[in-house]
């Protein structure tokens, strides 16, 4: 049997209506710092509804983070944390706001900027707790280590086992909001953050239970919710599925998929999620070249490709292409892609061997 490490420290609450409950939930803080976008916090009532909740704690709202968390973002809500001698940090919103969250507990007890944590430094001081409130069903950051702030046009991952919510609370009435195309797009992050993880090498017996649970579940609930977005119980499962995928990238991390898909977001901003569905097939096409049938990684794509017959069907019935020009992306633009993707520490878990030229057939395939 492999061997594996097992840690996940953040308390789950999760349930319709959990939300209500916050004030019960947290700890004794008083000075709390909530960390939101920009627009659908206060659009759909969740914003109100926390500061009504916590009314008898002082609360500060930074409402400032835009989609793909940039440098100047989390060190500005940093700023402003540490001279409000805060206690507590509250992310509310999609992945972008609770990644901030995360970064901005760091900074509030420690000096310097994000980009010394980006580049390795390490931090003296323990972070602020933190508590995650996911409103989109996707990046599962509510209860992993990571983060992922964007410097100019590269997108930086950020890992470290400080800034492991402390609670997180999943009310799937919170995702009832989403419009279709960003519960599209987010559940399908989900999904390839199960994907990538059962086939990470660093997949374990453990991992692979809880990724193929998520990925079944996706499969049969996301379409459910795009037909009918006030179907609760079935954005409760996506939440869930997207919580799983959470779990297990905090243990496998991300191969070569999210690697492929962040230069998409930021030299052409398609959203995260579907900048890894548009890549999803043309890694499966990669992987699979050359592996005999009978070995362990294609064994574990064929697992995947049972689940789900045409999993390029099963992408582009979402509304996702999955061919690159339908974005306006051409051949010119392969090179500073392959450039961003070199190199990344993603690759350095994908099962197989990738080599420069191999990032860029994916690519030309994918036009
Ligand atoms: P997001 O960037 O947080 O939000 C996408 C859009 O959805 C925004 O316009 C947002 O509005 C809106 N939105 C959020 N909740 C909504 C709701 N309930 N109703 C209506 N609109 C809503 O998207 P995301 O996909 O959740 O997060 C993506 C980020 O997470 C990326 O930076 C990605 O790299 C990162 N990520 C992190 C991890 C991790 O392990 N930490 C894993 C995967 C991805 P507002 O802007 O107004 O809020
Ligand atoms: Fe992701």
């Amino acid at each position: 049997m492999k061997e594996f490490k097992y840690f996940s420290p953040t308390k789950i609450i999760f349930g319709e209506g959990k939300f209500q409950e916050i004030a019960n939930l947290l700890p004794s803080a008083k000075k709390i710092f909530v960390v939101t976008g920009k627009h659908s916090s206060k659009a759909n009532g969740s914003l109100d509804s926390l500061k009504t909740l916590l009314k008898e704690k002082t609360l500060l709202i930074f409402d400032e983070v835009e989609e793909n968390p940039g440098l100047e973002t989390v060190n500005k809500g940093a700023n402003i944390a540490r001279k409000n001698e805060i206690e507590l940090v509250i992310g509310l919103g999609g992945g972008s706001p609770m990644d901030a969250a995360k970064c901005i507990a760091l900074l509030a007890t420690n000096d310097g900027l994000m980009e010394n944590y980006l580049n390795g430094e390490k931090n003296n001081s323990v972070p602020l707790p933190i508590i995650e409130i996911p409103t989109t069903a996707g990046t599962g950051s509510e209860v992993t280590q990571h983060a992922v702030i964007t410097i100019g046009s590269h997108k930086k991952g950020f890992s470290n086992q400080e800034i492991f919510p402390k609670i997180a609370i999943l009310d799937p009435m919170l995702t009832l909001s989403m419009p279709q195309n960003i519960t599209v797009n987010t559940g399908v992050d989900a999904l390839s953050h199960s994907i990538e993880g059962y086939l990470s090498i660093l997949a374990t017996q453990e991992s692979d239970k809880v990724a193929i649970e998520s990925i079944k579940i996706i499969k049969e609930e996301l379409p459910k919710v795009v037909q009918d977005g006030k179907n609760i119980e079935a954005r409760s499962h996506v939440l869930y599925a997207s919580m799983l995928g959470g779990f297990v990238i905090s243990r496998t991390r991300t191969i070569i998929l999210h690697a492929l898909g962040y230069p998409l977001t930021t030299f052409y901003r398609i959203p995260h999620g579907k900048a890894n569905g548009a890549m999803l097939p043309w890694v499966f096409e990669f992987l699979k070249k050359g592996e005999h049938t009978n070995s362990p990684l294609q064994e574990k794509i064929s697992s995947i490709l049972e689940i789900f017959g045409d999993i390029n069907k099963f992408i582009n019935d979402l509304g996702i292409s999955t061919k690159l020009s339908d974005y306006g992306i051409t051949r010119d633009d392969i090179p500073r892609f392959v450039k961003d993707v070199w190199g990344r520490r993603n690759l350095e878990v994908t099962p197989k061997e990738v080599k420069q030229e191999d990032i860029e057939n994916i690519y030309k395939k994918a036009l």
